[in-house]
């Protein structure tokens, strides 16, 4: 049975990328945090299917959540990189990239003691034309990149023709292990699929058969969500409508399709996934 990924991109709900132009980066501080029984509830939900996952944890939040960090750590989860601030990659310089991937790197360091290997983009914004990413992760010490989301959504998100499985990117750099967030091919098109809005709005049958086809490709599927996709109560913002829908919407329901995958699929973090295009050289 292929174990499948299950991954977790750790921010509050106010570091949504789409309420950047109502949420100020100064307001963040002044704003309450709800990610502590978020991730909690998660935990207990990972727990009761003995699964693992990894946790993309924004830096930010790290300095803020020390505690939180170590206490899913010693849970047996992963802990990786969501960048700093959750600036989107093509909103940076090569410059602003490397210093938030080697500071968010090094903070997550601090507070386990474990090497940090993954990361993944904010908004999976490392689109085409910004692949200069991919080299200042290897140079900066990572070993895999889960962020080139392979469907097409618009300028700014995601890799059209990224290869959907786990493999490995030659770049001058070196050599960087990626895992792209799942997608459902149908009738010759790409779907996003296993994760975030996608999960929450479509029906679950959507997901379910995205990780069953990776199956029958013998390769696991990487799943995605939120903490605060598990709040219902979070505090609201002025949004327009077509926001409101993509990040309030079936709140309610998550939960219960979370607990329904995990009972259906295995999931472990991706670090414990060594049999995979010698993935044993990440570990
Ligand atoms: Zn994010």
């Amino acid at each position: 049975m292929v174990a499948h990924h299950f991954t977790i991109d750790l921010e509050e709900y106010f570091q949504v990328s789409a309420f950047e132009g109502r949420v100020a980066r100064s307001a963040w501080e002044r704003l309450e945090s709800r990610v502590i029984p978020q991730v909690e509830l998660l935990l207990d939900l990972l727990a009761r299917h003995e699964a693992r996952a990894t946790f993309f944890v924004l830096g930010w939040l790290a300095e803020r959540q020390g505690e939180l960090v170590r206490r899913i750590a010693r849970a047996g989860h992963e802990i990786a990189s969501h960048g700093w601030d959750h600036v989107r990659v093509t909103h940076q310089t090569p410059r602003q990239f490397r210093d938030s991937v080697r500071r968010s790197k090094r903070v997550l360091e601090g507070i386990t003691g474990i090497p940090v290997a993954g990361f993944r983009a904010p908004s999976f914004s490392i689109v085409p034309g910004r692949e200069w990413a991919l080299d200042i992760l290897i140079e900066e010490g990572y070993r895999y990149d889960s962020s080139l989301f392979p469907v097409r959504r618009g300028p700014g998100y995601g890799y059209p023709d990224a290869i959907p499985e786990p493999h490995w990117l030659p770049r001058s750099a070196g050599a960087l292990a990626e895992f792209p967030p799942s997608m459902l091919e149908l009738w010759g098109l790409r779907l996003p699929a296993a994760g975030g809005a996608y999960f929450r709005l479509f029906p679950y049958a959507i997901a379910r058969a995205a990780l069953r086809q990776c199956e029958s490709r013998g390769t696991p599927g990487t799943f995605y969500i939120h903490p605060w996709e598990v709040d219902p109560e979070q505090p609201r913002f002025n949004v327009p409508w077509s926001t409101r829908i993509r990040h309030y919407g079936g709140l309610r329901g998550t939960v219960q399709r979370l607990d329904r995958l995990l009972a259906e699929f295995r999931f472990t973090s991706i670090q414990a996934t060594p049999s995979l295009v010698g993935l044993d050289q990440v570990a």
